[in-house]
This record gives structure tokens, C-alpha cells and sequence, in this order.
């Protein structure tokens, strides 16, 4: 359909930029909009999926939202009070000490949004370019979960193991506040991340063009989610592409096969990853030295 493959990303993330906007006090907002753009995504790609063999059962869904939704609250209640206690001294303490005070407050909020976006966004880049480069790292942040999945929909922007969403997910953006001090741009660029990351992981027939310049499209996520070892190590930014582009790692191709091996591990599996491997695994950065042996 035209309207989704068109509108749909740049109609989303502005009706998520407008909605916070005019509603940026209100906790309904945040729930609102990370909920509704998932169960959104969720009916279209039961409607119109781009692979037929993606699609999922509802109940299969609820199960994964539920225990990643679990888990992400978990790891919520624990990071919040090891950041305030640790994290956020330190950094507000560097930011005073070296007079930090560059955060273009002034600027109309919109704008300091997109600037939080493209910051934390470079913040990720990194890490995440880090989780696929050592195996050590891999391993720590548990990343190897998020690639275990055969079959991708928007859900699968949830579906990290909780070291990761400890360790290194909520890290780009807290940074960013803690560093600049950017304040309420940074929760705005938040809720963008999630908007989009959701739409990078969906099953569904999107346009690359204009859109895809900048921001993470799901052809170019789905082709970071290749099987193929060196297919995965490109397109790192799942919220936005622009730093792909500007470091050489942007690719884009057809996707033949997801996931970490030729078959998906259980859930089981995919939560002892951290600790031990699938022996077939082959998107793990020590893969390519596993196959030559
Ligand atoms: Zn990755």
C-alpha cells in the first residue's frame, strides 16, 4: 500500500514529535506512544507484511511483550537508582568542573531534539559498532539476544537482553543529559529513538528514500540482522543512519536470512547467551576466526 510505504515512517515519527509537544508534562504521553506505536505497527504487519513467512501469532507477541516488557521494567528500577547514584555525580561534577555549559538552550525545542537525537544516536553508534567488534564486549552486553531472532517485527526493538538494556542502551541519552545538560530535548529525542526503532525492526514494505538519508530505515536495520557475518557488521545506528553514512559502514541489499545462526535458539538459549553460545553461532565477532578454523 502506498500510504504506509510512503507515509507511514515520516507520518509516525512526526505524530510522535507533535503528540509530546503539546502534551510534554504528561506521564500518559510516554506509555501512549511507546505502546501504541508497537500495537500500531503490530496490525499492519499482521495486514500487510512484507514477508508472509515473518508473520507471528498474536499470542506469540503478548508472551515476548510481556517478559521483555518485565524485564525492561526490572531493569528500569535498577539502573535509575545505580545511575543517580554513580553515573550522574560524576558527570554533573566533570560538567562543572571543566565550565560545560555549550547546551544551546536558547534554540527552539524542536531543534535541540533532533541535536540530542543525532548526539545520542553517535553515542550508540559506537557501542554498538564496540558489541560487534569484541567478543568480550558482545558477550557482556548480552547483544547477541537482540540478533537471535529468525523472524523480525517491530516488537523486536524490545526484544534485548536485560545486560544490554543495563549496561548500554540507556547509557546515549543519559549521557547526553548528564554531559550537556539538555533537559527536556533529550526526553523528546527519547521517544523519537523508540518510534523509530520500532518502525527499523517492522515487517513491512517501507521506502527508503528521503527518509532512509537520515534515519534508520528497516531495510537498512533488517540487513544489519543478517545471518551473514559481514552483512551484520554494517549499519550500526538504529534510530539514525547518518552516522553509518559518515563512518563507511552504511550498506544496503536484500536480506536473504535474520538471526545468529541457521536456527533460533530457545528463549532459554537466548538469555544464557552472555554465558554461553550457540555452537553454530555465526554473527558473533569471533565468528569469521570460528569458520577459517
Ligand atoms: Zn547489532
Amino acid at each position: 500500500m502506498a500510504i504506509i510505504k510512503y507515509g507511514l515512517q515520516p507520518g509516525l515519527m512526526l505524530g510522535t514529535l507533535t503528540l509530546w509537544y503539546y502534551n510534554p508534562e504528561s506521564l500518559w504521553v510516554y506509555p501512549l506512544i511507546a505502546i501504541g506505536a508497537q500495537i500500531f505497527l503490530g496490525v499492519l504487519e499482521y495486514l500487510y507484511p512484507a514477508r508472509r513467512d515473518w508473520l507471528q501469532p498474536p499470542s506469540y507477541k503478548l508472551a515476548l511483550s510481556f517478559v521483555f516488557i518485565g524485564l525492561f521494567i526490572f531493569s528500569v528500577t535498577c539502573v535509575v537508582p545505580l545511575y543517580m547514584a554513580y553515573l550522574n555525580p560524576l558527570l554533573d561534577q566533570t560538567r562543572l568542573t571543566l565550565g560545560i555549559n555549550i547546551w544551546p538552550e536558547h534554540w527552539p525545542l524542536l531543534t535541540q531534539v533532533f541535536l540530542a537525537f543525532f548526539l545520542s544516536e553517535f553515542i550508540w553508534y559506537w557501542f554498538h559498532r564496540a558489541e560487534h567488534r569484541w567478543q568480550w564486549f558482545w558477550r557482556l552486553s548480552g547483544h547477541g539476544a537482540h540478533h537471535a531472532f529468525k523472524k523480525l517485527g517491530a516488537i523486536n526493538a524490545g526484544t534485548n537482553h536485560p545486560l544490554e538494556l543495563l549496561l548500554v542502551l540507556s547509557l546515549p541519552s543519559a549521557i547526553v543529559e548528564l554531559v550537556f545538560g539538555a533537559g527536556m530535548a533529550v526526553v523528546g529525542s527519547t521517544l523519537l529513538v523508540i518510534t523509530t526503532a520500532s518502525i527499523a525492526h517492522s515487517n513491512l514494505d517501507l521506502n527508503t528514500k528521503v527518509v532512509g538519508w537520515l534515519f534508520t530505515t528497516n531495510q537498512y536495520h533488517i540487513h544489519h540482522h543478517s545471518v551473514v557475518h559481514a552483512e551484520s557488521n554494517t549499519n550500526f545506528g538504529c534510530a539514525a543512519i547518518l552516522w553509518d553514512r559518515v563512518f563507511g559502514t552504511f550498506s544496503k541489499g536484500l536480506t536473504l536470512e535474520t538471526g545468529v545462526a541457521p536456527r533460533e535458539p530457545s528463549l532459554w538459549q537466548i538469555f544464557l547467551m552472555p554465558v554461553l553460545e550457540p555452537d553454530d553461532i555465526q554473527t558473533a565477532p569471533l565468528s569469521k576466526d570460528k569458520t577459517a578454523q
